[in-house]
């Protein structure tokens, strides 16, 4: 059995415990949800006050120039770069997830004619899918979409794909696909791929150009801790940026914005991507939270994740099969990102449950409780007393009662 002290010990050797303090984290709450939305870190308050009180309140107009707000998308995008393996140039920061998906799937397609298929997973996560009807119903519905299982991905890519559109890591079993092996399988017949990084970004080195990956959208608000709804990003190899004809043709992505000609003309390289107005103090904060990524050694990061996770499943299963646990997650840490999910048939109680012990994971219908792992901020011992209050829930059943058996709209 490992014990308390164990995980004691493995704090104080742990390189990544001195960013702990750089977050703001409620006393009393284990927070396991990082993967879902990051916590609020101490810098991003007070860039806020500043942006909004000096920049806006003084400022006003003037500082799209004097404070830059101008270039928040792309300054934003060469911090995330780094953390994707991509250079300068090659990702900014816009919109949401789904609509920057919308946008590089929609290119993607019109860089590929004469091929109809858009290949992705069953188990994708639902906006993914959502959004690639609507872009085939938008082309007027000559495309295929072909969903397969994880495993046969790589035997259904052949000459009809146009794209490969995956998630690098399930959104509920936490199970990562081999990047550079499906690039590489879908280069070798001709299909571009079109990677979601969105729980991938800020939890693993990622290596986008020495994969040779073609398009890649990820999510802010997430590992890279940029707050509710924080704009996502999106990335395209430097080599194709100029081939792209954005369908979101909006003036942020004009070769001149500022020269109000009728005529749509795109900018040159990644900006052609943009297409309104960035939101200045949602920007502001994604931007400020990111800073702290140039300190992370994302070698070590990935390692306290693979760690963290292991002895979350290794304390669970401790506890013996009468938890009624069954782990959804594989046991091979290179397989997997940086989260962990158990099957339980009341699942969702069993999550309420914890919550209200300040154990914060969540829930993924129809059965899944998912743990998020991220090493910036979680300790062993974290790990160690969350596992003690599930067991303790479960053991006794805690969760077997009304308030939390009552679903909210978020769950
Ligand atoms: C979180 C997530 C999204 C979120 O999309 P939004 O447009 O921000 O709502 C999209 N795709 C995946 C795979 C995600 O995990």
């Amino acid at each position: 059995m490992i014990d308390r002290k164990h995980c004691e010990d493995l704090d104080r050797r742990d390189a990544l415990a001195r960013f702990r303090e750089r977050f703001l984290l409620p006393e009393g709450v284990i927070y396991l949800d990082g993967n879902s939305l990051g916590p609020l870190l101490k810098s991003v308050p007070e860039r806020i006050r500043q942006v909004v009180e000096r920049e806006w309140g003084q400022g006003l107009i003037r500082s799209w120039n004097a404070a830059r707000w101008i270039d928040l998308p792309q300054r934003v995008g060469d911090k995330i770069a780094r953390l994707i393996g991509a250079e300068r140039g090659e990702v900014v920061a816009a919109d949401s997830t789904s609509v920057n998906l919308f946008k590089l799937l929609s290119a993607a397609l019109s860089l590929q004619r004469g091929r109809a298929v858009i290949l992705s997973e069953r188990d994708n996560f639902p906006t993914d899918l959502y959004v690639a009807q609507g872009v085939r119903d938008q082309l007027g519905g000559r495309h295929e979409i072909k969903l397969v299982d994880a495993s046969g991905i790589r035997d259904a890519i052949d000459d009809k794909v146009a794209v490969v559109m995956l998630t690098h890591v399930n959104f509920r079993t936490g199970a990562r696909h081999d990047l550079s092996a499906i690039t590489a399988a879908a280069h070798a017949k001709g299909a571009l791929v079109l990677w979601d990084l969105s729980h991938s970004v800020g939890a693993m080195p990622l290596a986008l150009n020495a994969s040779r990956a073609d398009l890649a959208i990820g999510c802010g608000y997430k590992y890279l801790n940029g707050g509710p709804g924080a704009p996502a990003f999106l990335y395209v190899r430097r080599d194709l940026q100029d081939r792209i004809r954005p369908p979101l043709a909006g003036w942020m992505g004009h070769r001149e914005p500022f020269a109000f000609v009728p005529d749509y003309a795109p900018a040159e390289g990644i900006l052609r991507n943009l297409c309104g107005t960035p939101p200045v103090l949602a920007m502001a904060a994604l931007d400020a939270a990111l800073d702290l990524w140039a300190e992370v050694d994302l070698d070590a990061l990935r390692a306290k994740s693979m760690a963290l996770a292991g002895l979350l499943i290794a304390l669970v299963e401790g506890q013996g099969a009468s938890l009624g646990l069954t782990l959804a997650t594989t046991r091979d840490p290179e397989q997997r990102g940086s989260q962990v999910s158990f099957a339980h048939p009341e699942g969702y109680a069993v999550m309420q449950a914890l919550i209200a012990r300040g154990v914060i994971g969540d829930y993924r219908a129809p059965d899944l409780i998912r743990f998020g792992l991220t090493p910036l901020y979680l300790r062993y011992v974290d790990v160690f007393d969350a596992v003690a209050i599930l067991a303790d829930i479960l053991r006794h059943r805690r969760w077997d009662q009304a308030e939390f058996k009552r679903r909210a709209k978020v769950t």
